[in-house]
């Protein structure tokens, strides 16, 4: 990171501080949050459910901001991100008048659409048209400490599951690109596709990153916000039979089905939108406050 960069992304997180949109721990990235950063993100959660409920058959699904440690094992996470994961500790008398710290079989979630594999493997066979799942808008969290606000360790991320025949995956994957492209922009942010080059699941790091590459399998919306760099807000993930193999979620004729999630960065929105509009939502272009508060 340039000087320049921690500069910008000090600078921000000063103003956002003294303005009491953010509340800070003394831990790099956990922050508690003022009133009108949450009147924010829940605006714009309240938004995206209108979006979701006119765009089709999802069904609900809401889970807790934990996981089975066998299942972030099991999607190989473990072996291809282990820093970044954290797991759950419990603390129990040492029979020396101390405290001994005992792991516990929960991890914390790293991405909301994780749950969701599990749930729908439970059932069997998907149904021929496959299934979408709203997986709501969860807590989840990665062990990667940073000066820049919009690089927090715990956030909302707010998830769609499709998991289905290939080809139809991959296309609801792409449509999502494209209306969350017109969402972010419809709120005035200057958001851009980029492929990613992130692996973000799957065993073999920089092997699986190639590939991942080039195939197009992770896509990411870009925003200016507190960085030189744009910050991704929103990613659109094809995982191909990764989740399905591993769970066994079978499609009709034996085989793996396909998934894709979309998952949209709720506090980075915020962040964003705070960025380029400025610090007061009531001074805000009305044609965003409209979209974001629509009178009722
Ligand atoms: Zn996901």
């Amino acid at each position: 990171m340039t000087p320049a960069a921690t500069e910008h992304h000090a600078a921000f997180l000063d103003e956002l501080v003294d303005a009491g949109l953010l509340i800070p721990s003394g831990v790099d990235g956990v922050f508690g949050r003022g009133v009108v950063l949450e009147q924010i993100r829940t605006a714009f959660e309240q938004f995206f459910a209108a979006e979701v409920v006119a765009s089709g058959d999802y069904e609900q699904l809401r889970f807790p901001p934990l996981l089975p440690r066998r299942v972030l094992d099991h999607f190989g996470y473990l072996q291809s991100f282990p820093q970044l994961a954290a797991g759950i500790h419990a603390f129990e008398p040492d029979g020396d008048g101390g405290l001994a710290e005992r792991p516990t079989d929960l991890v914390l979630c790293p991405a909301a659409c994780y749950p969701v594999y599990p749930a729908v493997a439970a059932r069997g066979v998907l149904p021929a048209e496959g299934i979408a799942v709203d997986a709501g808008g969860a807590y989840v969290f990665r062990n990667e400490p940073s000066p820049d606000p919009a690089r927090m360790q715990m956030f909302h991320q707010r998830e769609l599951v499709r998991l289905g025949e290939p080809a139809v995956v991959r296309a609801w994957r792409d449509e999502w690109l494209e209306r969350g492209v017109e969402i972010l922009r419809s709120f005035g942010l200057d958001a851009r596709p980029e492929i990613a080059n992130d692996p973000f699941f799957g065993h073999g790091g920089r092997l699986l990153a190639a590939s991942q590459r080039e195939q197009e399998l992770k896509l990411e919306l870009v925003v200016p916000i507190a960085s030189a760099q744009s910050t991704a807000v929103a990613s659109f993930n094809y995982h191909q039979e990764h989740f399905g193999a591993a769970c066994g979620i079978e499609l009709a004729n034996g085989e793996a089905a396909h998934t894709a999630c979309v998952g949209f960065g709720e506090e980075r929105i915020a962040l964003a939108l705070l960025h380029t509009h400025g610090l007061d939502p009531n001074t805000w272009p009305s044609s965003v406050r409209e979209r974001l508060w629509p009178v009722q």
